[in-house]
């Protein structure tokens, strides 16, 4: 092991349900316009042609319940309610039906956005990572392993602010797959275990403000919390 000029980075852990072990986190990758639902409330259409993508940097991770200030920069920071796919092997170039080979799990997630700076991005044609990569802002419950949820389809899948019904759709409304953004994205990169991927928002998405609690639940995964203080 060298000298380090400085300590390193954080290491970003979730917990995992029925295990002492932790999940180390490497990448997050995120889905954009996967439920026809939310791109229509977004004045987008679906593009069905390949699924796409944005990340977030892994330092942007959040564990479940934790209280995080309201993020500098905006004044619209909105909640996505997601499922999010934990990787436990590693993928690439691998055809759907070998794609669900890598999965260990899944868990709860909030694709935390400042949606005034997605949409300066959007306008000007650049990226979104002003409105995307925000500290604090991917927010990730408890991974359960995929052999104690069963296969994907009509899960239910909600979210709430202060107990308040925001966000109810079902896992089955996805516009991709689970196995086909796998095998899509694996044509890209070395996915591996540690990398997590947010599988996009269903409708209902909008803004918090400091002192909110947000919850959010997919049937059969641990669920997600995220309370929000006055800004720094
Ligand atoms: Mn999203």
């Amino acid at each position: 092991m060298p000298s380090l000029k400085f300590p390193a980075p954080k290491l970003q852990l979730l917990p995992i349900v029925g295990d002492a072990d932790m999940y180390p986190v490497s990448r997050i990758f995120c889905v954009g316009r996967n439920y026809v639902a939310h791109a229509e409330e977004m004045g987008n259409k679906v593009d069905r042609d390949a699924p796409w993508y944005f990340t977030k940097s892994a330092q942007a991770l959040c564990q479940s319940d934790e209280t995080v200030p309201y993020p500098a920069g905006t004044t619209n920071y909105h909640h996505e309610m997601e499922l999010v796919i934990a990787l436990g092997k590693p993928a690439f170039r691998v055809e759907r039906g070998r794609a669900m080979e890598a999965v260990f799990g899944y868990a709860c997630g909030l694709d935390m956005t400042r949606r005034d700076r997605q949409q300066d991005g959007k306008d000007a044609r650049r990226p979104w990572s002003l409105g995307k990569d925000v500290e604090n802002g991917a927010v990730v419950g408890a991974i359960t392993p995929k052999l104690d949820i069963g296969p994907l389809g009509p899960q239910r899948i909600a979210l709430q602010v202060n107990a308040e019904p925001r966000q109810d759709a079902s896992l089955s409304d996805m516009v991709w797959a689970v196995d086909e953004i796998i095998s899509h994205l694996s044509q890209y990169y070395h996915l591996n275990a540690g990398d997590l991927i947010m599988t996009g928002t269903p409708a209902g998405v909008g803004p918090v403000v400091a002192g909110d609690v947000i919850t959010g639940q997919i049937d059969g995964l641990a669920p997600v919390s995220h309370r929000i203080s006055d800004p720094e």
